[in-house]
């Protein structure tokens, strides 16, 4: 579980801040969920022979004995919430929330126990149209970021219950046959969760996959239907992805389309956003059938992406100017007068006191590009004096009435 510091917190914000501006384009709407559910909600949706359920989740029993579980995701409680709360059943949503996610893990780069997610999910939509929405969202998101070059689009579909469950039992039946050369995970995984050998990363299992039936040839007619109208859309919108045909999902309550965008700048941590159709989860959990799509993003994985990018190089945690004067009551009432006359400017006042050239060294310090200069020479002629940090150039010393001007040309002229 890590912190956030002031310096890295500014990426979290551009993150955060164009995710929540693309969501408004396309009508989202947030909903804050609380990060304690009860376990069974997420015995019952992710699945009791899941990782997530089998190892990662952080459970607890509170003073009254509930059993209760810090959430690793976030669809469970988005749907829990609207059947509570009456917003699912015969009504259209399109939702999003971002918060922390908490998972018993191995941690290392890219894979933490406390991690971060934005969520996005869409109920009351059956049809392809919201699927290939929802992944056009994402690909304007990365142009938006900065990172389009930088992933790439996976696709698969899962197919109904029913079709899985065929595949399910040939895929045991291929698998059992050759056994001896599966990884130790897969051969258990074999009896739990066959699908999840389809995702293990081990060469051997792979080579064996190599032949093994195909999720694509057991496609009921209305999937495969649902996944060439989703392709077509995407074409359409020029929208490039690749067909994984091994591509499950670690949660068992996907149907249909499944999707994940990938880079190949984290290593192994190499899914930045995954997501897809969920049509049977409402109902699982106890309300009307709701037909359902979503995705969530791993907010530290594009944070990694962005800190290896230039688009954020330019930000910091920096003032724009740093305040300094003889007498701190001039002082604070120059920063107040800034934050007024130019309200995008960061004003950081020194505190504290102490002689002038200290006081520079403390602006220097701030990483401020100019200090603001009151003296008792200043204040006695309603003057100010602006020191240049980061380049030579003289300092100047103008009325204070003329300093609104002089800045906001100054910010003008650095764009
Ligand atoms: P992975 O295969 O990487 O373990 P997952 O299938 O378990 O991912 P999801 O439950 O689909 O992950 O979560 C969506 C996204 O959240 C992932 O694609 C990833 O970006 C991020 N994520 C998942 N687990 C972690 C973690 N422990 N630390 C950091 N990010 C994570
Ligand atoms: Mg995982």
């Amino acid at each position: 579980m890590n912190d956030i510091l002031p310096q890295n917190a500014v990426i979290w914000q551009y993150l955060e801040g164009t995710v929540r501006r693309v969501l408004q384009q396309y009508g989202y709407g947030e909903i804050r969920l609380p990060i304690v559910e009860y376990t069974d909600l997420f015995k019952r949706s992710i699945g009791e022979v899941t990782d997530i359920v089998e190892k990662e989740m952080y459970t607890f029993e509170d003073r009254n004995g509930e059993r209760l579980t810090l959430r690793p995701e976030g669809t469970a409680g988005c749907v829990r919430a609207g059947e509570e709360n009456g917003l699912l059943y015969n009504q259209i949503q399109r939702l999003w929330y971002a918060g922390p996610m908490f998972r018993y893990e191995k941690p290392q780069k890219g894979r933490y126990r406390q991690f971060h997610q934005i969520g996005v999910e869409t109920f009351g939509m059956g049809g392809p149209d919201i699927d290939a929405e929802l992944i056009i969202m994402t690909a304007r998101l990365w142009r938006e970021l900065g990172l389009a070059d930088q992933v790439t689009l996976q696709l698969n579909s899962l197919g109904s219950n029913e079709a899985r469950a065929e595949f399910r039992a040939a895929l045991v039946d291929y698998l059992t046959l050759h056994f001896d050369q599966l990884d130790e995970d897969s051969q258990r995984r074999l009896e739990s969760n066959p699908l999840r050998v389809l995702d293990s990363k081990n060469e051997g299992t792979q080579a064996v996959l190599k032949a093994a039936p195909s999720l694509q040839d057991y496609l009921d007619q209305e999937s495969q239907q649902h996944f060439s109208q989703l392709k077509s859309l995407l074409d359409a919108a020029g929208v490039a992805y690749e067909i994984n045909p091994n591509l499950v999902r670690g949660l068992d309550y996907y149907s249909k389309t499944v999707f994940e965008w990938v880079t190949t700048a984290l290593g192994a941590q190499g899914t930045v956003c995954a997501g897809g159709r969920y049509d049977g989860l409402v109902e699982q959990l106890g309300g009307k059938a709701t037909p359902a799509v979503g995705f969530a993003m791993g907010i530290e994985r594009l944070v990694l992406l962005l800190e290896a990018s230039d688009v954020t190089a330019h930000l910091s945690v920096a003032p724009d100017c740093y305040v300094i004067s003889e007498d701190s009551l001039q002082g604070i009432l120059l920063s107040e007068l800034l934050r007024n006359q130019i309200p995008r400017l960061k004003v950081q006042c020194h505190c504290g006191g102490g002689k002038i050239k200290k006081q520079i060294k403390k602006a220097d310090d701030s990483g401020a590009r100019i200090a603001l200069l009151i003296g008792e020479s200043e204040a006695r002629n309603q003057q100010v004096t602006i020191k240049f940090l980061r380049e030579t150039r003289e300092q100047e010393c103008i009325p204070q009435s003329e300093l609104q001007s002089h800045l906001a040309q100054y910010l003008k002229n650095q764009e």
